[in-house]
């Protein structure tokens, strides 16, 4: 599903080269739910935004569903990025104006979806996710954990090879959030592969692998481990 293989982020500050990632190697299979779990400053963000297809690794190799991504051109990036990601925030960045049935339905108009087939998926997945009765709500009109459930429906209902989620959880109580890793697990048993970036040992724990990431390197560990 994805292979990283020797990746190296650099960041130059002046004539100061800086290794936001190094030497980063793993493979993620179809149907994993993996936690990258690391403090901040790890390197985290920097990780999810060359797997969201967001960045470009200076050196190393990326394999997406096939696809060599290190050498596309910005273009064939974005591409990608709608097929293969969908991706979830600590912010749900939904849109404000839009009802939680257009939410959903947003990226099937961007994949050229015809409405009445739109209509149908988005209502389908909203129901999977427990909102079959939020669909005219605004975002305002929601809780944080309904949001959330909006902004995971929009993520899965274009049906992307990977989930990517950064700090789901972090705007979140604890119970809501608790909520929401017990939907990622259902989403995950169903046949979805999943990866969850945070810096919380409890919330990584819901994933059946962790990978943790301490200045810019990774190593398998954590309980949970096979
Ligand atoms: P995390 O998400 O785990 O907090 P980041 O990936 O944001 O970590 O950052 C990893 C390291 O790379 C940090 O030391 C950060 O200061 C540095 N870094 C991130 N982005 C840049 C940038 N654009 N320029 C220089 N350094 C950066
Ligand atoms: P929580 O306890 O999860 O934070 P809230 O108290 O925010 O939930 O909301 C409880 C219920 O009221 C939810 O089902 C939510 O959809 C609904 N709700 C919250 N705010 C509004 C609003 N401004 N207009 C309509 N319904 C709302």
């Amino acid at each position: 599903m994805l292979k990283i293989t020797d990746l190296d982020k650099a960041y130059y500050l002046g004539d100061e080269k800086f290794l936001a990632l190094n030497k980063v190697s793993f493979t993620i299979k179809k149907g994993e739910f993996v936690s990258v779990l690391g403090p901040s400053g790890s390197g985290k963000s920097t990780l999810m935004n060359i797997i969201g297809c967001l960045d470009t690794p200076t050196s190393g190799n990326y394999i997406l569903a096939g696809q060599k991504v290190a050498n596309l051109s910005q273009k064939e990036l974005a591409r990608v990025r709608n097929k293969e990601i969908g991706f979830i925030f600590q912010s749900f960045q939904l849109l404000p104006r839009l009802s939680t049935l257009q939410n959903v339905e947003l990226p099937l108009i961007y994949a050229g979806v015809p409405s009445d087939e739109r209509r149908k998926r988005a209502k389908k997945i909203l129901e999977r996710v427990g909102l079959g009765d939020k669909l005219p709500n605004l975002p305002t009109q929601l809780s944080g954990g309904q949001q959330q459930r909006v902004a995971i429906a929009r993520s899965v209902v274009t049906e992307p090879s990977i989930l990517l989620a950064d700090e789901p959880t972090g705007a979140l109580d604890q119970k809501t959030g608790a909520q929401i890793m017990e939907l990622f697990k259902e989403l995950n048993e169903e046949g979805r592969t999943i990866v969850m970036i945070t810096h919380d040992k409890h919330i990584a724990s819901y994933g059946n692998r962790v990978l943790n990431i301490i200045d810019g390197r990774i190593s398998e560990g954590g309980e949970n481990n096979a």
